[in-house]
């Protein structure tokens, strides 16, 4: 009785490692599938690319009064894909969320007015960049913080993975403040206004352009971080090919005027 047992037990074991071999050759179909829609016909018509963005990020993504997703980001990616023949499948994830996107290889890139920096190309590869912004601090309208000092013992709002976020921890044992995450840029400032944090950290451009659409918030002279340039971006050695694309409709778009109609049409 005992031998049986022990060898049933054995019979299901061997099962079970044949069900595990059995699904690891389940994968080559797949794999050879990749292949041929990679050699196969879908160039004629131009491949679809799913390129990841941020929520709310105005003037570079943001939903209109006509609740259009919008923006100098949307414009772009738009421009340079009928440029160059492709179809953009714009996902709308967050800013965290579509860096993470493109990472685990569930987006082909990222537009997002994502900041070019030393660390992100250990694992993305960058566009040339399309725009230039610096970080700066924005406080409540009625607030009394005019430099970096005044933030001693306070809490700030930052949005998470930014490079205000870096460049506020970067500073933040100098000047004694703590450093509070938002997923978000509404949410954030929305935590400044109601007076929870003393300051946020936000891309200069975006923080003009949500005080000029009527954000109570403030900046004050010079609390700013170092600049930065923009740039499309995917995963470090994938979609090489979409780089490209980008980067030769970028240059198209750049010389036809088309580039500078899009910036002027969000900022002017
Ligand atoms: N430019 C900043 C960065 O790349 C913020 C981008 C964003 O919030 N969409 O980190």
């Amino acid at each position: 009785m005992k031998k049986f047992l022990a060898l049933s037990l054995i019979a299901v074991m061997t099962a079970g490692v044949l069900a595990g071999c059995s699904s690891k050759t389940e994968e080559k179909p797949a794999d050879e599938k990749k292949e041929e829609t990679t050699d196969g016909e879908t160039t004629a018509d131009g491949e679809t690319y799913i390129v990841a963005t941020d929520t709310v990020f105005p003037p570079f993504e943001f939903t209109d009064a006509n609740g259009d997703f919008v923006g100098i980001d949307v414009d772009i990616i738009n421009a340079i894909a009928e440029d160059q023949g492709i179809t953009i499948d714009l996902q709308s994830l967050g800013f965290d969320a579509a860096l993470l996107a493109v990472q685990s290889g569930q987006a082909d890139g990222i537009i997002a007015g994502c900041s070019i920096t030393d660390e992100r190309k250990e694992t993305f590869d960058f566009s040339e960049p399309y725009y230039t912004a610096d970080v700066t601090v924005a406080v409540a309208a009625d607030s009394d913080i005019k430099s970096f000092e005044d933030l001693a013992g306070k809490k700030v709002a930052v949005k998470t993975a930014t490079n205000g976020a870096d460049f506020a921890k970067s500073i933040a044992d100098q000047y004694g403040f703590t450093v509070v995450e938002f997923k978000d840029s509404p949410t954030m400032y929305q935590d400044v206004i109601a007076g929870n944090t003393a300051a946020c950290f936000e891309d200069y451009p975006v923080m003009a352009y949500n005080i000029q659409q009527g954000a109570a918030l403030v900046i004050p002279d010079g609390m700013l971080g170092a600049g930065s340039d923009y740039g499309f971006a995917v995963a470090k050695g994938e979609n090489a090919e979409l780089l490209e694309k980008f980067n030769a409709g970028l240059e198209n778009i750049k010389a036809n005027g088309k580039f500078d109609e899009i910036v002027d049409k969000y900022t002017k």
